[in-house]
């Protein structure tokens, strides 16, 4: 926080190092001013201003006006012109710039100062009145949406009727006394929304508009934002009052944005996009399509080369990609902001890489910056290369991957919609940011308006989601809830496929590949494995899960759920007849018939995963999850009382009384794990056999299995030791059968419930290894039921702030890691050779992985598709 009584600072007294207190985008501007680049001449407001304002019921910590008044008077004096003035009037913006970079999501106002006065100043100063009533109109639209609420539909339809009455299609070919007519009407719009005349003091709109950032800082889509990118939320925002320079004074200027690297696949080219004869927010907004930067070249060279050698002034400053705005007024370059670019997880790693060989940067540096949880979208699907067939149309190829989803108009829908688990596809005709929510809903964003650089494209590349954006022939009604192209025209029934690696749009659902691991990827990856300590398994119960985990760098199963195996079609009737046997001999020969079946699929797994460790579990869910639900079978009861036939009926009846037998009230507290296989240890004498056959057979086939047989749900080290013992002796008379010397193989336990990571010490004692099985744990732990917990109080746990987070999406480290810390501690202390890991959800997650490289353990273990992303994040650990 700043001293007391210093809110403000000149550009010239900031630097980068001053991101906290000047926000991201201050520091930037302030950075370039510094570097010599030249900036229009402005000040910041700090983040401190902000926060003290919203945390005293939005009032101004005292001082505040008067020194933004000081700096105001100094900018005026530098500048020489004056806010307001009939003779060389200031005109500035007021912009909003947070600590971490939120695209769009702010508010900000351009063209403040500008009135009926000095309106004509600047017509007569720039000699083009259309250029200063565009200004005028422009001012008083965003400030009347901006400060004062009016709906942006109210300008925009106002706009739409004027071009419609002349017959025009843009908005720059209206005339200044068009213009003038829209500042008119603009004004008796905000009238009519507001009740009031929008103020003429330019002073107090000033005031006002400074005021308005700070409250953009609350408005729901930053919040949305903030919590999609988990940003905390009293930050605040700085509020940057800068000159106007004009890229809207005819074919000599322009506004654009543009990229040191293409940021969607990381090459390194000039990127970027430009408006001759606009305004900032043009470009980024989408109102009219803008034009590729080289383009650029011929139009306006010598602002063109300057901007090329900024653009690598800047990238070789700060040592990375960086995303800059600029302007050209009449021929001259200003820059506007810089900031490090967003970018695809292709891009990052490319750029990493690139810039670890261009010697920019070391390798270290480059782990840091890649973000694991980013990497999940390179674990996607693209549309299948053997497929061929016809787009329905093309639009920008705005952020990449394949996207399958049914047509939804609007943002909430979508947002609903994908909440509840449905695959959409987000249709506008341009997306706002108020659009955020919907985004993150849908597979994918398709837009007939905007570039590369628009909203929706900004927005979609940052969280993955695949984009075609500007498909300039689609035509769309919202209302209608329609989307044609040519004579095609489909509805909100309707399914498409968007590629946004290419930008085609295909009718219908496409067939999908799976992702390949590219060649930055593996580098980038193998830099991490050097610097990491963790290790990293996969949990993964059949042979081609084991096959790709394996490709994507996992070092062994860490958690193979033998009962999921149970569930598939043709197994299930088997495993139901072993559970409703009447006697030993009829469960037997259920089991005799399910242990070749088991059998075959460790076979597949050791063979995926030879000469690196496997962890198999044996079975762990209570036993009516494999029969019919209570409540469907009583019903089916009910029915063939009155129109079933006789035998069907007694058969009904008799798996009714055996659902009621096995159902349990708190199933995840009942007879499941360890305790049901101590109940009919015939089932782990099954599992135990099928186990070692299979490994003996892949090692028959001259592979290397390593078996490690786990033991789920153990809360006594006397429940272990019983297990273990059946383990044990059932294993070595399969060996012995065969005259198989030493087949090594271990056996260990799941610590899941705080019992057993208390007594960790005993219960090592007849344990190889120990898997912390951290949902169970925090089940457990927490005394809250996973299943329940989201739909109810959790939920609302997570939005009034009473946990921090998913305890179940990110490990609780207060509590839950306490217990993993005690049980490793205990369980090392009686057993120092233990080896420990860490199977369930958080294995994947970077901020439990960070916790469990703390504690020491040996590995964690993740679905396959996460491995990537916990090798990384475990290499972040360390550094
Ligand atoms: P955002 O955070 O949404 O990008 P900005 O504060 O960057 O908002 O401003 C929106 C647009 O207005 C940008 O294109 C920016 O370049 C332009 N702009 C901001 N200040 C000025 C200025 N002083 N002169 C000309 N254009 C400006
Ligand atoms: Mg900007
Ligand atoms: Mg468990």
């Amino acid at each position: 926080p700043a001293s007391a009584g210093r809110y403000v600072y000149d550009l010239a007294e900031g630097s980068a190092g001053m991101r906290e207190l000047l926000g991201g985008k201050g520091a930037g501007v302030a950075e370039m001013t510094r570097l010599g680049l030249p900036v229009p001449d402005g000040f910041t407001v700090t983040t401190a201003a902000c926060v003290a304002a919203m945390t005293n019921d939005h009032r101004w910590p005292g001082g505040l006006w008067d020194e933004i008044v000081t700096h105001l008077e100094a900018l005026e004096r530098r500048t020489g012109r004056r806010l307001g003035a009939a003779d060389r009037p200031l005109l500035v913006s007021v912009r909003s710039g947070a600590v971490r970079s939120m695209p769009g999501m702010m508010d900000t106002i351009l063209d403040l100062g500008i009135t009926d006065e000095s309106v004509e100043a600047l017509a007569a100063e720039s000699g083009d009145p259309r250029f200063a009533w565009d200004a005028y109109r422009r001012f008083v639209q965003m400030y009347g949406e901006v400060v004062e609420g009016v709906p942006a539909r109210a300008f925009e339809d106002a706009l739409t009727a004027l071009k419609d009455r002349r017959g025009l299609r843009w908005d720059n070919e209206l005339t200044a006394d068009d213009l003038r007519e829209l500042v008119t009407t603009f004004r008796e719009e905000a009238r009519r929304a507001t009740g009031h005349d929008l103020p003429t003091d330019p002073h107090e709109q000033l005031r006002r508009a400074v005021d308005a950032v700070f409250g953009s800082w609350d408005s729901p889509r930053a919040r949305v934002y903030r919590e999609l990118n988990d940003i905390p939320d009293d930050l605040g925002t700085a509020v940057n009052v800068m000159q106007m320079v004009f890229g809207n004074r005819g074919d000599t200027s322009a506004t654009g944005v543009c990229f040191t690297r293409n940021p969607a696949t990381g090459a390194r080219e000039r990127y970027g996009e430009f408006l001759l004869d606009a305004q900032g927010e043009d470009v980024v907004a989408g109102i009219r399509t803008p034009r590729p930067l080289p383009e650029m070249e011929k139009l306006l060279p010598a602002a063109y080369a300057q901007l090329m050698d900024t653009m690598d002034l800047l990238e070789h400053h700060y040592k990375d990609m960086q995303d800059i705005e600029f302007t050209v007024e009449d021929g001259t370059l200003y820059l506007l902001q810089v900031r490090t670019g967003k970018r695809t997880a292709a891009a990052a790693l490319k750029v990493a890489r690139d810039l670890v060989a261009e010697g920019e940067i070391d390798k270290e540096t480059a782990l840091r910056r890649i973000d694991p949880a980013q990497l999940d979208q390179l674990l996607h699907p693209t549309i299948d290369p053997a497929w061929s067939g016809t787009p329905l149309t093309h639009g920008l190829n705005a952020s990449p991957g394949a996207a399958v989803g049914t047509l939804v108009f609007d943002a909430d829908t979508a947002a609903q919609r994908g909440q509840a688990g449905e695959a959409v596809v987000l249709v506008r005709w341009e997306t706002t940011p108020d659009d955020i929510h919907g985004i993150a809903g849908a597979q994918g964003v398709l837009t007939a308006h905007g570039g590369m650089t628009s909203h929706a494209a900004v927005v979609a590349r940052g969280m993955g989601k695949p984009c075609v954006a500007g498909a300039g022939e689609l035509g769309i009604d919202a209302d209608a809830r329609t989307l044609s192209v040519g004579g095609t025209v489909l509805t909100e029934a309707d399914t498409v496929t968007l590629d946004g690696t290419t930008g085609s749009v295909y009718a219908g659902a496409l067939p999908l590949v799976p992702p390949q691991v590219t060649d930055d990827f593996a580098t980038v990856l193998g830099w991490a494995d050097d610097v990491r300590r963790l290790g990293v398994r996969a949990n993964a119960d059949t042979g081609p899960d084991a096959a790709r985990a394996r490709e994507l760098g996992a070092e062994g199963v860490g958690l193979c759920r033998t009962e999921h195996m149970f569930m598939a079609t043709d197994r299930l009737p088997v495993v139901r007849r072993m559970i409703l046997a009447d006697t030993a001999a009829e469960r037997q020969a259920a089991l005799d018939e399910l242990l070749p079946m088991q059998q075959a699929d460790f076979e597949e797994i050791f063979t995926a995963m030879t000469g690196l460790p496997v962890a198999v579990r044996l079975i762990d869910p209570p036993l009516h999850e494999f029969l019919p639900d209570l409540v469907e079978q009583s019903l089916l009861v009910q029915r063939l009382e009155t129109d079933g036939a006789p035998g069907e009926l007694d058969r009904a009846r008799a798996l009714l009384a055996r659902v009621l037998r096995l159902s349990e009230k708190n199933p995840m507290l009942g007879t499941r794990g360890v305790r049901l296989s101590l109940l009919y240890p015939e089932i782990g004498v099954m599992q135990t056999r099928a186990i070692v056959r299979a490994a003996l057979a892949v090692r028959g086939r001259g592979l290397d299995p390593r078996v490690e047989i786990m033991v789920p749900l153990v809360a006594f080290a006397e429940e272990l030791r019983r297990m273990r013992e059946i383990v044990v002796a059932t294993a070595d008379e399969e060996l012995a059968a065969v005259g198989v010397p030493g087949l090594p193989y271990a056996v260990g336990t799941m610590i899941e419930v705080p019992r057993a990571a208390l007594t960790a010490g005993e219960i090592a004692e007849h344990a190889d290894f120990f898997s912390f099985g951290t949902n169970d744990l925090t089940q457990t732990a927490i005394g809250v039921s996973r299943d329940d917990a989201e739909g109810s109080f959790l939920g609302r746990y997570l939005e009034t702030g009473i946990v921090p987070a998913d305890p179940f999406a990110s490990l609780d480290a207060d509590g839950v890691g306490e217990l993993v810390r005690i049980g490793a501690e205990r369980g090392l202390r009686a057993r120092p050779e233990l080896e420990t890991g860490v199977c369930g959800e958080h294995g994947g997650d970077p901020a439990s992985i960070t916790v469990f490289d703390g504690i020491g353990l040996d590995y964690v273990s993740c679905s396959p598709y996460r491995v990537p992303i916990a090798r990384l994040a475990a290499a972040q650990a360390r550094l």
